[in-house]
């Protein structure tokens, strides 16, 4: 039984924005995550206002676990489905949370008119690479998260990928059987980890319509981003789970230079000239849509889609 209004509640699902008009070679959407404080809030809404302008099929809103966050996160994913004209897709964890909480948050999106979901079992508080414990009311894995939500309502649901293999999947027949599992389940597409090897990504596609076809054919969404810092995207990575290749490090390193403190400029450079290549790449084998994690900044993820062929519409003059 339903427990959550079933009528249409307003927005598009991803999979009818992805088949709408879009300037560019290829849809795009943005990754945006809470802002911590007013300081980033601004920033945050300066960059939803820029991206807005550029007509992203959708955006998303990451989610964090602790009650704050919790609450933080479905104001801001609210003001974005109903003060905005995009999409929004809200993230949604499994972290410390009940059957019982996880329906309480999925009627809070619900009631702020928020219908496309990204269901996600989330990491460990703290350590995203220490040992994973299930709420002792809550579900284990993603495709739980996937399930419960389809009883919920009218609800249209993606899930994560991962174009190396999950940390924990102990190969990556596993990781692929797993993602199968939760498009079997009910998700309508799925939004990638980063990556720097757009070889990875092609070859989870093909492991993908290998083991099931009829899922293999729903949109793979790779997640990019235009690196700024090469510090912090080691970081990332390492948290993660994941490599940065050999050959991605290499350039970057080069821009850096051999000073106390990195070249951030020929570094961001670079980082731009690379998920250009990227982009490119990914639009030549027919990609559905290209996912940019903004970090709540709009600019080198604007240069990216300005050289890719986005009508930018002043978007890049400045603030
Ligand atoms: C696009 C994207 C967005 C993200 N957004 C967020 C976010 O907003 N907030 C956040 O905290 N984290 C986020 N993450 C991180 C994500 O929560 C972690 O990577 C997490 O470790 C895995 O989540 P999952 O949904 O893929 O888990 P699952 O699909 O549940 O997989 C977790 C692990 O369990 C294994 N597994 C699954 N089912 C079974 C089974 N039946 N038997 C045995 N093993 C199984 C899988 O192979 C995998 O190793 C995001 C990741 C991506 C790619």
């Amino acid at each position: 039984m339903s427990v959550l209004p079933v009528e249409p509640l307003g927005q598009s699902s991803v999979i009818e924005r992805l088949a709408a008009p879009h300037s560019g070679p290829v849809p795009f959407s943005v990754e945006f995550f809470p802002p911590r404080s007013a300081e980033e809030e601004s920033r945050l809404w300066h960059a939803v206002r820029v991206f807005e302008r550029m007509g992203p099929a959708f955006v998303s809103l990451t989610y964090g676990a602790g009650g704050s966050t919790r609450d933080r996160t479905v104001r801001i994913a609210g003001e974005l489905a109903t003060s905005t004209t995009l999409t929004t897709v809200a993230h949604l964890t499994a972290v410390n949370h009940s059957v019982d909480e996880l329906r309480g948050l999925v009627g809070a999106y619900a009631d702020k008119g928020i219908t496309n979901l990204l269901a996600l079992r989330g990491d460990p508080p703290g350590d995203p690479l220490g040992e994973w414990v299930p709420h002792p009311e809550g579900v284990q894995y993603a495709t739980e998260l996937v399930e419960l939500i389809g009883t919920l309502g009218d609800f249209h649901t993606g899930v994560a990928s991962f174009p190396e293999g999950h940390h924990r999947a102990p190969d990556l027949a596993s990781d692929t059987a797993n993602l199968v599992r939760k498009l079997r389940a009910g998700a309508e597409y799925s939004i990638s980890q980063i990556f720097f090897d757009t070889d990875d990504f092609l070859r989870l596609r093909d492991r993908v319509v290998a083991a099931d076809a009829e899922q293999g054919a729903k949109p793979l969404i790779p997640g990019i981003m235009p690196i700024t810092s090469l510090q912090s995207v080691r970081r990332m990575v390492e948290l993660s789970g994941s490599v940065l290749p050999e050959r991605v490090a290499d350039r970057l390193a080069a821009a850096a230079g051999d000073g106390p403190e990195e070249d951030r400029a020929a570094v961001r450079a670079v980082g731009i000239d690379l998920c250009t290549e990227m982009s490119e790449r990914l639009i030549a084998e027919g990609v559905p849509c290209l996912h940019f994690c903004s970090l709540n900044f709009a600019r080198a993820t604007s240069e990216v889609l300005e050289r890719i062929g986005v009508d930018t519409r002043g978007a890049l003059a400045p603030a």
